[in-house]
């Protein structure tokens, strides 16, 4: 399991040698690190900016620049490169993406032609995880232990995977994959705070993201999202330049609506700091006499852009089952939402005034880095945060039917094993194919990998026992194993598949399964909840062996004790409702345990420890 990789062991500290633990918001179209220092977080800065690294790439001879203001004629530069991390061309022509450069599509991975070389979106990215690196060993003195890396809550398996690979690349070894609405949550502290629905509105460069998150004892999650990926500050930007050029009777050229382009973002970032702004148009080469912008003119350029956010956030806040009323808090995130105009709409919108005190821009790289302190063990704090997987990730069974192995919105990390059989005499050989999604047939969900199972010892049909296991890591990344049990000779793949789910398929897939929910129900059967059952009942025993008396007090040990008791009748029951209940019940309850244990083992990991039972 991933976990265990954290450490390693035999590796000790250089007693004189600083081990930092750092947190990195990987954005669209600013990327930044930050770090705990003294007990407080604190942005890494470059002499040349802020701390905001702008999200680009470019490529001019041999060289490789990260950041803004390195074009020439003959390079090649790269923007908004996280659009592309763990999608095909597939997946992308369906966005209309823009390429600086020609491309090609190779073992289903993305390459765009760099002068002489083939160069993927995730060795792209890595440029700028390496920038961020050298910007962390530049400030401070000492190692890069680990670093939290924030993705959108909605990146799937293949998109988290690809930012990983991205960190590998780079040398950075990730703890952890973290949502960023959860990091904006951390940042703001609201883990201990008697809260539970809290309500994240990013609002960036490029893309606008909107989740609402369920907060239970210290755990989070995600339980909704929503969002535009085609709308930001730039949307802005443009409106603003078009309307600069109506109003002054314009007719610029290329380069020129160019240049205007770059003023409008200017001018609109220094009118979030006041009533109106004096401009003037010398930059594009016409006359410098003042010309006089309101932030009441401004207003009326975005507000429908703005209006289309509320709306996406009421729809966000409809999936999740809830109202306005039912929001306790709502936090700001994103660089766009410093434009007071975003800001108060938000509040008027909500009835509630949302969380801003943190400078937006930061709110996540630094909730990332409050998470990497936890998990280094160095803080005193104990969190844990739990994600859910997105899709449903299962096997095809006979007749192109699925068998779900871990439903959708699991906790991770989790894992969850199943028993299955040769259907033919002497068969010795038994092919797995991994899927993903809410569909019972195969067909209809998404392919992840397919691998075969061989040398199974000949025996009569039904005789053989494979058991399938399947694991999922705290990033959400998922490893299948099959162990054939007689000659106990295990098959392992990592499930790393080369495409990606786009957010539409994901929709498409979820909608079309609500759609079909009626026919869902009549194929699933009570055996398979009486086996998830068992299978609940049997680990929960396995952990309370081994910590239970340690975690626990002895009334949350009764608890859980009596919800386990209660699954174990159920199952009698025949009514699959029942026993569903009743497994239900025994997660929820043995939520904080199972976060304790993964905390606990955590930070022994960072110690050095070897932890034999995650084994
Ligand atoms: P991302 O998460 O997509 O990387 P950011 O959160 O860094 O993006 O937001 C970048 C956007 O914020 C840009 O469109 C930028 O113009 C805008 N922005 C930055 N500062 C301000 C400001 N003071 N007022 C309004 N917009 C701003
Ligand atoms: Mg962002």
């Amino acid at each position: 399991m991933a976990l265990l990789q954290i450490s390693e062991p035999g590796k000790s500290q250089d007693p004189h040698e600083k081990r930092y633990y750092i947190g990195i918001d990987l954005g669209t179209t600013n990327s930044l690190v930050a770090v705990i220092k003294n007990g407080s977080p604190s942005i890494l800065k470059e002499d040349t900016n802020n701390g905001l690294l702008p999200s680009i790439v470019t490529y001019a001879g041999d060289d490789v620049f990260v950041g803004d203001n390195k074009k020439n004629n003959e390079s090649i530069t790269f923007r908004s490169i996280k659009r592309f991390l763990g999608k095909n061309l597939e997946d992308l022509k369906k966005e209309n993406f823009y390429s600086p450069c020609e491309y090609l599509e190779e073992n289903n991975v993305l390459r765009f032609k760099v002068f002489e070389k083939l160069v993927t979106p995730v060795e792209i990215s890595s440029e700028i995880l390496k920038h961020l690196k050298n910007i962390t060993n530049e400030t401070l003195k000492g190692e890069i232990a680990g670093c939290v890396i924030t993705v959108p809550a909605y990146f799937d398996d293949t998109q988290r995977q690809a930012t990983k690979d991205a960190a590998s690349l780079s040398g950075l070894k990730v703890l952890r994959l973290l949502n960023e609405p959860t990091a904006a949550a951390i940042a703001y502290g609201l883990q201990s705070k008697k809260i539970s629905k809290v309500m994240v509105y990013d609002l960036g460069g490029g893309t606008f993201d909107v989740s609402i998150l369920n907060l239970n004892d210290g755990i989070f999650k995600v339980l909704s999202t929503g969002g535009n990926s085609s709308l930001g500050g730039d949307d802005f930007d443009s409106l603003l330049a078009d309307y600069i050029e109506k109003t002054n009777g314009l007719n610029l050229d290329e380069q020129n609506k160019h240049n205007l382009y770059l003023y409008a973002k200017e001018i609109k970032k220094n009118l979030s700091d006041s009533e109106s702004i004096k401009y003037n148009l010398s930059k594009i080469g016409l006359n410098n006499q003042d010309i006089i912008l309101t932030q009441k003119e401004f207003n009326l350029i975005i507000k429908s852009l703005v209006k289309k956010t509320l709306k996406i956030s009421e729809s966000v806040l409809r999936d999740a089952n809830l109202t306005i009323e039912g929001i306790d808090e709502i936090i700001l995130v994103g660089g766009s939402t410093r434009t007071p105009y975003v800001k108060n709409m938000v509040e008027d919108f909500f009835n509630k005034k949302p969380l801003s005190n943190i400078n937006p821009d930061n709110v996540v790289a630094i909730g990332a880095s409050i998470q990497a302190d936890i998990l280094s063990g160095d803080s005193n704090e104990e969190l844990l945060l739990l994600d859910v997987i997105p899709l449903s990730l299962g096997i095809e069974t006979m007749g192109d039917l699925v068998e779900v192995i871990i439903p959708r919105n699991s906790t991770i990390p989790t894992s969850s094993s199943k028993e299955y059989t040769t259907f033919k005499d002497g068969q010795n050989a038994m092919s797995i194919h991994v899927v993903q999604g809410e569909r019972d047939l195969a067909s209809d969900c998404r392919s992840l990998a397919k691998f075969t199972v061989k040398d199974i010892p000949p025996m009569l049909a039904g005789s053989a026992r494979i058991n399938l296991e399947f694991q999922i890591d705290a990033d959400g990344i998922l490893n299948v194993s099959a162990r054939e049990t007689s000659t106990n000779k295990v098959t392992e793949v990592e499930v790393k598949p080369t495409f990606g789910i786009s957010d539409s398929e994901i929709e498409q897939m979820l909608k079309d399964s609500f759609d079909n929910a009626k026919e869902d129900i009549l194929n699933r059967n009570l055996n398979e909840s009486i086996v998830e059952g068992e299978r609940v009942i049997l680990s929960i025993n396995s952990a309370l062996n081994i910590d239970g008396k340690d975690l626990l007090n002895n009334v949350e040990y009764d608890e859980i004790c009596h919800a386990r008791d209660k699954l174990e009748k159920s199952l009698e029951s025949e009514d699959r409702e029942t026993i569903i209940g009743a497994i239900k019940n025994l997660e929820n309850i043995s939520e904080t345990y199972i976060s304790r244990r993964m905390n606990s083992s955590i930070q022994k990991i960072m110690k050095g420890k070897e932890i034999k039972e995650y084994n």
